[in-house]
């Protein structure tokens, strides 16, 4: 990057919308600019670089998109030198469009070439004009590319990008392409890397984690890759995100159960409990197959809390599909579900499909499946009340944190706790991101649990250590290191990539 090495470094700033992919493409984004010597643009000034990470599953994605726009064209009038670009699943989806609606917009670029950012920012900025560049297809897997981690001690890991599912509701197969897998041994190198740098939980992510192996004509590949990633020493924590009801196989429960790293949770989406609707929105398992994959987890991991995704309203769905969801939900005893009302996305096969139900009845419906989800979630939760857990001890999930003087942290199962950080002698425990406690729960809620009694145990790790060098103020007039890093990504809500 040719930035004057006497001028001040030009600031950035990525926006980000949507799902864990494009949580985990942002901090690739970010690891790029830096490397190419922008630095994050300091709280309450305007970033010379604005970098919009998009999402096309959200209603309403692209008028909010162009709404931002709209509100950064005066601003960038003002502010001489300064370039926005858009990237993301509606870049790839709208393309040439963006620029044509939203002129001032600098570079345009798609989910097969974010590499390409720095160049094409680069290139608008030397010939005065847009740049627009889209791929058809990835030709660099995208975790070779730089990354910025925005947490110290826990990280995404990209197993798979792409989909080779068809669901009638989804534009990720027709935004990201077909699965490309990432061999094993890179992702393990990836995970060691990590774990020196003192990261103790990883999450597996792919769009359908399940198919892994699918490009190299391996079908257990995913247990394997748990088992494997159970034998990486100094990772405590191991999870994954999202497998397929289809093709969930028992490998993958046996390889969970056997592994103590792989933590006990699970979240499958089952997006409808009515197999004439999971027809239409041509998912290929049927409520049976689905219940009897939970049955089996439960067998081999009793403490497992599963959770799911569920879409209400798909078209062509009646009273009786509607009530087929809700048996589903007594029955699989969830301990949190995603709930969505269905609405059109553009360019997916069900939204031109006749039988689209009124905006009225999907409300009534989601009312009523929130109601059972929510109190089957708190009467799951309330089993936990007296009982014993381990907290990884987290940054930024709990908004009233500081007026209730609680710490937060994420069980073993991924239940969000709430716990007051005194010991026995209702001293103060001293814990950071990144470390271990343990606490008896005391209180449940639908969406979290509460321990206000004195904090057992403490094990400060080395998830703990790297959080605070990296949070620890760095000595004025050294060169930087990493920039200090806010709040890790609290967990992206699933409406992103309605799977
Ligand atoms: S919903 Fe999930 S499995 Fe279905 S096409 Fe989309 S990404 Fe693939």
């Amino acid at each position: 990057m040719s930035t004057l090495s006497h001028a001040p470094a030009r600031t950035y700033e990525v926006r980000t919308y949507g799902c864990q992919m494009n949580v985990h493409d942002s901090e690739r984004l970010t690891g790029l600019l830096e490397d190419a010597g922008y630095v994050a643009a300091p709280a309450e000034q305007q970033a010379d670089v604005v970098v919009f990470n998009t999402c096309a599953v959200r209603e309403n994605a692209d008028n909010k998109l162009y709404g931002n726009l709209g509100h950064l064209a005066p601003v960038k009038a003002a502010h001489p030198g300064m370039q926005i670009a858009v990237g993301g699943c509606l870049a790839q989806k709208d393309r040439g469009e963006i620029t044509r609606r939203a002129p001032w917009v600098d570079v345009v670029f798609g989910t097969h070439n974010i590499g390409s950012l720095p160049v094409l920012l680069e290139r608008a900025r030397v010939a005065e004009e847009a740049q627009v560049e889209i791929l058809e297809s990835l030709e660099v897997f995208p975790s070779t590319l730089p990354t910025k981690r925005e947490s110290a001690y826990a990280a995404w890991v990209s197993i798979s990008v792409g989909c080779n599912n068809t669901c009638t509701f989804c534009i990720v197969p027709a935004l990201r392409g077909k699965e490309k897998d990432r061999r094993p041994g890179e992702i393990l190198a990836e995970i060691e890397a990590l774990v020196a740098e003192g990261v103790t939980e990883v999450t597996l992510l792919g769009q359908n984690v399940n198919a892994y192996g699918v490009e190299f004509g391996d079908r257990q590949a995913f247990s394997k890759l748990l088992r494997s990633c159970g034998r990486v020493e100094g990772l405590e924590r191991i999870r994954f995100t999202s497998p397929h009801p289809a093709e969930f196989t028992d490998d993958v429960i046996a390889a969970m159960a056997e592994t103590p790293t792989v933590m006990p949770s699970l979240h499958m989406p089952l997006q409808s409990g009515s197999d004439k609707v999971l027809k239409d929105m041509r998912r290929s398992y049927r409520q049976s197959k689905f219940l009897g994959i939970i049955d089996r987890v439960r067998a081999a991991i009793p403490d497992a809390a599963i959770t799911t995704d569920i879409i209400v309203g798909f078209p062509g769905e009646t009273e009786e599909d509607f009530l087929e969801t809700m048996k589903v939900v007594e029955q699989a005893r969830f301990a949190g579900a995603f709930t969505f009302q269905y609405s059109k996305r553009p360019g997916t096969p069900a939204a031109v499909l006749e039988d689209q139900i009124p905006k009225s009845v999907v409300q009534e419906r989601y009312m009523r499946l929130v109601g059972l989800a929510d109190q089957v979630a708190w009467d799951e939760n309330k089993r936990v009340v007296g009982r014993t857990v381990e907290l990884m001890v987290a940054e930024g999930e709990g908004r009233k944190d500081t007026a209730t003087h609680r710490l937060s942290g994420r069980a073993r199962d991924n239940r969000l706790v709430h716990f007051t950080p005194v010991d026995r002698d209702g001293s103060p425990v001293d814990v950071r991101p990144g470390d271990m406690v343990e606490v008896e729960v005391t209180y449940a809620a639908p969406h979290h649990l509460v321990a206000d009694s004195p904090v057992q145990t403490v094990r400060r790790t080395r998830a703990g250590d790297a959080w605070e060098n990296r949070t620890a103020p760095k000595p004025v007039g050294v060169p930087l290191g990493l920039p200090t890093v806010g709040v890790p990504a609290p967990l992206p809500d699933a409406d992103a990539c309605a799977r």
